[in-house]
């Protein structure tokens, strides 16, 4: 064995049996991957296939074992193959995969996020985070006869057509404007206001409130890497909405039972102005299987099919194996998780940031809940432009760094970091004891 420099990326020699199914992979799937970040084009290198997870641990098909820090972007808030999440879907699956009726399941699950987050009084079940936002905008256009949709930049709603614009980390790491494929005439009601901007918001719908269904905005922004509301947006989306008789649509795809019990409007809630009209929930409700949901009041909710106008539907919607792993997922999901998601995300932020202090490396960590992103930049960042302005190419040098040291991080800056219950102390340790090592990588080429 002849010994060669560090390459600045990891190279297919690093994961032989990767490289090898990736090249497999290219020939029958565009790009070799079925959702375009998992690709590593933000960070170069070559993808890994995992084989297997359990607990914190990947392990990919070379074998070799990473701690997670990407959780499959939120959902495996118990870890992977947790117990009694398994169990619940042995359990479901040996009594078939999907009826084409309504099953018990569908019901448990709905009432769990009703009795969860209290302005909920009715949930409609479906596959995705996307479905479920494309369904609430539909929805919220129906109920006020409007089309217009107020989304902000940086907030990633899902592959929506109307939503596609400014649309963060995805997109963002693609350095797509938008996309191509959505007709100018599919965005021509959206307008994408700058996100933590009460003033702007306010003379937006001072000069169109009355053509204006529904703002929709993610609960905590964490697709352009974690931006929190800046306190009293929300409650301002809420007050200029309901002046305007606009439909306020909180997006928790990704807070939803992440950031508490009850997601984030169970840490920021209530408003002295009202609830959110319709929340939208994915990823931890899935418990890592495709379930997604969206829903509001009895009232709001009643305009759907069939007991309304507003047709949405679905063949696998409620699944009975998928509605059984949320559940399980769920009832895991109890108060006494999240100050432990807290205290572990706590502990690698701050040794994260220890790192990059004694290199030198410009950085900022920013929180929603155990929800956290390391900035590389020294300011904060509260809005979309300030997220992109940040030095990406050293998150990259950082990011092979704690990979070959068996951490997997998000392959891009624009993304959270997640932990799970099952993150313990061997795991913390590796991820800890990675971070020296990085922080040089990320300072050697600045
Ligand atoms: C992930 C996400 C979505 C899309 O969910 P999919 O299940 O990937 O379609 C929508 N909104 C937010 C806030 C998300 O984080």
């Amino acid at each position: 064995m002849t010994s060669r420099p560090t390459p600045a990326t990891s190279t297919s020699s690093d994961a032989p049996a990767s490289a090898a199914l990736l090249e497999r992979a290219t020939r029958v799937i565009p790009g070799g991957v079925n959702s375009p970040v998992r690709a590593f084009r933000a960070v170069g290198g070559t993808p890994r296939f995992v084989a297997e997870a359990k607990g914190p641990w990947l392990t990919d098909a070379d074998g070799r074992r990473y701690v997670d820090l990407l959780c499959s972007w939120g959902p495996m808030i118990l870890g992977h193959a947790h117990p009694d999440v398994l169990e619940a879907v042995r359990t479901a699956a040996a009594r078939g995969f999907s009826f084409g009726t309504p099953s018990e399941n569908e019901v448990l699950l709905a009432e769990e996020i009703v009795r969860r987050v209290e302005p909920l009084e009715q949930v409609r079940l479906v596959s995705s985070g996307t479905e479920a936002t494309m369904s609430a905008v539909r929805l919220a256009r129906g109920v006020t006869g409007r089309a217009v949709i107020v989304k902000f930049a940086g907030c990633y709603h899902g592959h929506v057509d109307a939503l596609l614009a400014a649309a963060g980390s995805g997109v963002a790491t693609l350095a797509l404007p938008d996309s191509a494929g959505v007709p100018a005439e599919m965005t021509a009601d959206t307008i994408v206001l700058p996100y933590n901007d009460v003033a702007t918001l306010e003379a937006t719908f001072a000069a169109r409130g009355s053509e204006i269904a529904a703002v929709i905005t993610e609960a905590a922004a964490g697709n352009m890497g974690v931006v929190p509301p800046a306190p009293g947006f929300n409650e301002a989306l809420r007050r200029v909405t309901r002046i305007h008789g606009a439909l306020l649509i909180s997006d928790e795809v990704m807070t939803g039972f992440r950031c508490s019990p009850s997601g984030w409007y169970g840490l920021e809630g209530p408003y002295a102005g009202g609830a959110p009209d319709l929340f939208t929930f994915g990823k931890v409700m899935g418990g890592g299987f495709p379930a997604a949901a969206f829903g509001g009041t009895a009232k709001v909710m009643a305009h759907l099919a069939p007991t309304g106008p507003v047709y949405q539907a679905g063949t696998l919607s409620g699944n009975p194996v998928a509605t059984a792993a949320g559940l399980a997922t769920l009832k895991g999901c109890t108060d006494d998780l999240y100050p432990r998601l807290e205290a572990t995300a706590r502990t690698i932020a701050d040794a994260a940031s220890a790192a990059l202090s004694a290199e030198g490396v410009a950085h900022t960590v920013q929180w929603a809940g155990s929800m956290f992103s390391v900035f590389f930049r020294d300011q904060p960042v509260t809005n979309y432009d300030e997220a992109r302005d940040q030095d990406t190419t050293a998150y990259g040098r950082f990011f092979h760094s704690m990979l070959e040291s068996g951490v997997h991080l998000p392959p891009s800056a624009f993304e959270a970091w997640f932990v799970s219950g099952a993150h313990d102390d061997e795991a913390v340790s590796q991820v800890v004891d990675a971070l020296p090592a990085a922080a040089r990588a990320a300072a050697s080429g600045a």
